[in-house]
């Protein structure tokens, strides 16, 4: 029983969840180095990011050796471009981020950045390079001026600023009962799923990696938030390597890239016009289900409006 209460047990338990769910992993790497699951080979160099450019090659993964999550899968995101990962749940979509993260070796082929194995240079310099906004990101106990400072502890106060401004939480700040010095988190103020969204941007701005790894909320947001996200996402993405798992629209027609991900596999890939035309596609099926989606929350919204 002891054993269920030693810390370790505990960080242990966390780091698998942050594993699996993809939370705020950056804050939990800080703080529990030594529960890493991968590990440097001896004298690894620091990763050289000249471009960011990102090539999985062949790479196939297995949690269970009996349900392989991802099979032969290949993919360039040039530098600055946008990839998207649409498909079912299940399909393996978190799981190629969590590759590109090294939460996990691949199991066959490579993952190159700037044509270099990422398993063959120093973790801690490979995720110096990656951004990641999270679906879901934990604030810490304190202000929301430190919780965006935490992303780049050198930057300036004004910089924290700026960061807040591109990523469209400055005004909403300005509203708080104590300003950049509110408390936020579980004790403080709690903040919405977007407005938690837009605090990982900023981070992620000051952060400032040529490397970004964003999983889209799912949840459903007003549309005066969405607009306000789009916005900001399109400040840090832009000129940016990025890999998103996208659930809205908006960022799907604009990627340079879509790749399906399905049963593990790429079942289609293409830009979102190309993949349109295949009326017969899971792309096009899923696009009809958005449209439809995105209507009805539209004739929603005017209701409400109305009443
Ligand atoms: P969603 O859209 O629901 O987030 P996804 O496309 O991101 O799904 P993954 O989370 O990458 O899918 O999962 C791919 C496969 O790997 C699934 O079959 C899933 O059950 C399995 N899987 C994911 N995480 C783990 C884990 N930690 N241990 C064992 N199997 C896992």
């Amino acid at each position: 029983i002891s054993q269920l209460y030693s810390p370790l047990n505990f960080f242990g338990t966390y780091y698998r969840m942050i594993q699996q769910n993809f939370v705020d992993m950056e804050k939990m790497l800080d703080l529990f180095k030594e529960q890493q699951s991968v590990q440097d080979v001896p004298g690894a160099p620091d990763l050289k990011v000249t471009e960011g450019a990102v090539v999985f090659e062949n790479v196939g993964f297995a949690y269970d050796p009996r349900n392989p999550a991802l099979k032969n899968i290949s993919f360039s995101i040039p530098k600055g471009k946008t990839v998207a990962l649409v498909g079912p749940s299940g399909g393996g979509k978190s799981t190629i981020l969590r590759l590109l993260f090294r939460f996990y070796d691949v199991g066959s082929g490579r993952i190159l950045i700037d044509g270099q194995d990422i398993r063959l240079v120093k973790q801690e310099s490979l995720r110096r390079n990656i951004g990641v906004v999270p679906q879901d990101t934990v604030l810490f106990n304190d202000t929301i001026f430190y919780n965006i400072h935490y992303g780049n502890i050198k930057a300036s106060e004004d910089d924290v600023y700026k960061a807040a401004k591109a990523a469209q939480i400055h005004d909403r700040i300005k509203t708080f009962p104590d300003d950049y010095q509110t408390r936020v988190g579980e004790r403080g103020l709690r903040l919405s799923g977007g407005e938690k969204q837009r605090v990982a941007i900023a981070r992620t701005i000051l952060k400032d990696p040529a490397i970004i790894l964003l999983d889209e909320a799912t949840s459903a947001l007003d549309t005066t938030t969405e607009r306000q996200i789009q916005h900001a996402l399109a400040n840090i993405t832009k000129d940016r390597t990025t890999l998103v798992i996208a659930h809205r629209l908006s960022t799907i027609i604009n990627a340079d890239l879509i790749l399906c991900i399905k049963d593990g596999q790429v079942a289609e890939q293409g830009t979102h016009d190309e993949l349109i035309q295949n009326t017969e596609g899971v792309y096009y099926e899923m696009w009809q289900k958005q449209l439809r989606d995105e209507t009805d929350k539209i004739a929603e919204e005017i209701e409400v409006s109305n009443t």
